[in-house]
């Protein structure tokens, strides 16, 4: 079926668009015969990618011209759904291309990338910001008709709000405004970014007494070393960058070192060449004036307009109740380590930079538990086998190796996941290891999403170590429970049971997404779990419960604390997002105003977190800090359900998989309400904290 013909067959008046020549000798544009559609990676060669992505935006750019030039009167088949099925082809395309930039890349392709992605964005503002377009869904949205589904309102609703919130619906004077202040804005955060990153390199301490480094562990010495010979100084350099001064204020005891470290990295950005203060007195004006000309208060407003959590109010009578609920603990471990600390001979408080090498002195004599201890139990393959299991348990899921799906490395493996009777769900990849062509880190990501009956193709992308001929891949706690994570996604993706692509899977509001994914690492501490299969590789012993409460109390340490730096950082976010008039004092003393209730560790004069918080100033963070703390309330809270009823619990589990397939069609808070039987309660994050009276 050509792409004219699919877009023709969605409905009897949707456009047909008069679509450029296609050159199917190309793999990327021909039709993918292959099982279950899957991308024809065998075939695709690098050279395939331009042509394929100029043809693609070529047939973009007349399906959306259809749809504006369609004389008929609009409707949801012929502009909204329409619109929603545009760029198919270009979206294929776009998914392989940008996923294997990923986990498969080669400099050729990152060429590609630089060549298309301008090409790509102008064709999104080319779309968003098309006033004949924008007509149109307006004149669906204020007239939609007596027949649309719930599902078809959703993406009614979620298309206009998109115009809208990008301006579509001011008048010329003020979209002109809007224009102005979106690019002053996006020139502004891109200058914050370079400001925080050139004065965080701007910083170094070089050390040459050989007496001050030789408690150091030797990989952290020779990572200073190196510094030190690269910048042709002696001794051994300490830099502001994390992998530098993180190792070096968790090792030393050197405390006038340490302080003038901390109090630099607490500076940076601070004035001086590099100064982002006024630069973030003027990002928050601009916010602010963007959210006033959308017809908002306050930026936070418009941010969580688009949120599960909706409203201003709400997140911020979250953090405080976290706080609330947190702060005496987060004191009670302070004053904890403080005592740790007299006894070995320490006098008076500590500080922000005594804390990272006492609480990680306290933490190896009280709760170590060693990587090497765990790993014998966490043989890859069998971890895989009983991730799959899990789902098994809970959702009836079953994998099976893939047979004749092309693969784009041989390190990859394809299965094909089944419902209990049979119906194929998903084609699921898994690309284990690291390669030079791979970034670090670990994602899901798909190469389809699912819509309606074409179901998707979801992958998970690692970076386990590889087994050798002797040595099977063994995995840490910690990759145990990425793995985990991830594979919640991967089930948020593969479950997906909507019409439209766009309202699927993973596809939701930024504070939900993280639920699926953090609910099932709670599986990884359960003994009733990993008794079914973890085993010692060599031995086949159970893992001791000994074991698996050691790395639980690990979890929990020092929790509180870090509790509330989290908190600290939604609070200044939250701070600066809900200004009503613009802010023209000083940023240190805003910063202390909105963090003070927080203090656990005595607060330094002069320092400010802000003019280096990328997250919210040049990031997508603005009013979204809280998002982490939301999410880890949404999976502790919906996970207490599961130990209420049994982890294995075939009725939670089938409403928990209600709510994954539901995808983005129902607000979350809906969603969410309807499986846990009421709204989010910090208080199960608390207990999973262990915090108790
Ligand atoms: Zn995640």
């Amino acid at each position: 079926m050509s792409f004219a013909t699919l877009l023709a067959s969605c409905g009897n008046d949707m456009p047909v668009a008069q679509l450029p020549e296609i050159d199917t000798t190309n793999p990327l544009l021909a039709e993918w015969n292959t099982p279950h559609a899957t991308p024809p990676f065998d075939k695709i060669s690098v050279s395939d990618y331009e042509p394929a992505f100029e043809t693609a935006i070529a047939v973009s750019r007349a399906e959306v011209d259809a749809i504006v030039n369609n004389p008929a009167k609009p409707t949801f088949n012929n502009t909204i759904l329409a619109l929603e099925k545009q760029g198919e082809l270009l979206d294929r395309i776009a998914s392989v291309f940008f996923n294997l930039l990923e986990c498969h890349t080669s400099p050729e392709m990152q060429e590609i990338a630089m060549r298309i992605q301008p090409k790509l964005t102008e064709l999104g503002n080319d779309v968003s910001l098309n006033p004949e377009l924008f007509k149109r869904v307006k004149a669906v949205y204020e007239n939609p008709g007596l027949f649309l589904s719930q599902e078809d309102k959703k993406l009614l609703e979620n298309s206009y709000k998109s115009f809208v919130r990008s301006g579509a619906n001011l008048n010329d004077a003020d979209k002109e405004l809007y224009r102005q202040y979106s690019s002053e804005l996006s020139q502004l955060t891109l200058q914050f970014g370079q400001n925080s990153l050139a004065a965080n390199n701007a910083y170094s301490l070089n050390i040459t007494s050989a007496k001050k480094v030789a408690e150091l562990p030797d990989f952290v010495k020779e990572g200073l070393a190196m510094e030190a010979k690269a910048r042709g100084q002696k001794g051994w350099t300490v830099t502001l960058k994390a992998p530098s001064y993180v190792p070096f204020v968790t090792y030393s005891s050197q405390r006038d070192l340490k302080e003038k470290l901390y109090k630099a990295r607490n500076s940076c950005a601070v004035g001086g060449k590099f100064d982002n203060t006024e630069n973030i007195r003027k990002i928050t004006t601009l916010r602010l004036k963007i959210a006033n000309l959308l017809g908002y208060e306050r930026y936070s407003d418009y941010v969580l307009d688009n949120r599960m959590a909706e409203k201003t109010e709400t997140v911020n009578s979250f953090l405080a109740e976290l706080l609330s609920q947190t702060k005496e603990y987060a004191d009670k471990e302070y004053q904890t380590i403080n005592e740790y600390a007299h006894s070995l001979g320490f006098e008076g408080d500590i500080q922000s930079w005594d804390w990272a090498y006492y609480s990680e002195k306290y933490k190896n004599e009280k709760y170590a538990v060693s990587d090497e201890a765990v790993k014998p139990y966490l043989e890859l393959e069998n971890v895989k086998q009983a991730v799959f299991m899990l789902a098994n348990k809970l959702y009836g899921l079953e994998f099976k190796p893939a047979e004749g799906v092309a693969k784009y490395h041989e390190d990859v493996t394809v299965y094909n996941v089944s419902e209990a009777n049979g119906e194929h769900l998903a084609v699921l990849y898994l690309d284990f290891f690291p390669r030079d062509s791979k970034r670090a880190g670990a994602w899901m990501t798909e190469f389809r999403s699912a819509e309606g009956d074409v179901r998707p193709l979801v992958s998970l992308v690692m970076n386990f170590t590889k087994p050798t001929e002797t040595t099977p891949s063994l995995l840490t706690f910690d990759e145990f429970t990425t793995f985990l994570h991830e594979f919640g996604h991967a089930c948020h993706g593969m479950v997906a049971k909507g019409k439209h692509g766009s309202l699927n899977g993973t596809s939701v509001f930024r504070d939900f997404v993280e639920l699926p994914s953090q609910i099932l690492e709670n599986w990884a501490y359960e003994t009733e779990y990993l008794d079914l299969w973890a085993k010692h590789y060599q031995t086949g012993e159970t893992m001791p419960a000994e074991l698996i409460e050691k790395i639980v109390a690990a979890k929990n340490y020092m929790a509180a604390y870090s509790n509330i730096r989290q908190l600290s950082f939604g609070l200044t976010d939250m701070a600066w997002h809900t200004l009503k008039e613009p802010y023209t004092g000083c940023v240190e003393a805003f910063e202390k105003a909105s963090m003070e209730s927080t203090n656990v560790v005595p607060a330094i004069e002069g320092t400010a977190m802000a003019p280096a918080f990328g997250h919210i100033f040049s990031g997508g963070y603005a009013a979204g800090y809280y998002g982490y703390k939301w999410a880890e309330v949404l999976a502790a809270d919906g996970f207490s359900l599961f130990q209420q009823k049994g982890i294995f619990d075939s009725k939670t589990a089938a409403g928990f998989r209600k709510l994954l397939s539901s995808g983005g069609q129902v607000h979350p808070m809906d969603l969410y309400v309807d499986f846990r039987g009421h709204k989010p309660q910090t208080q199960a994050l608390i207990d999973q904290m262990g915090l108790k009276k």
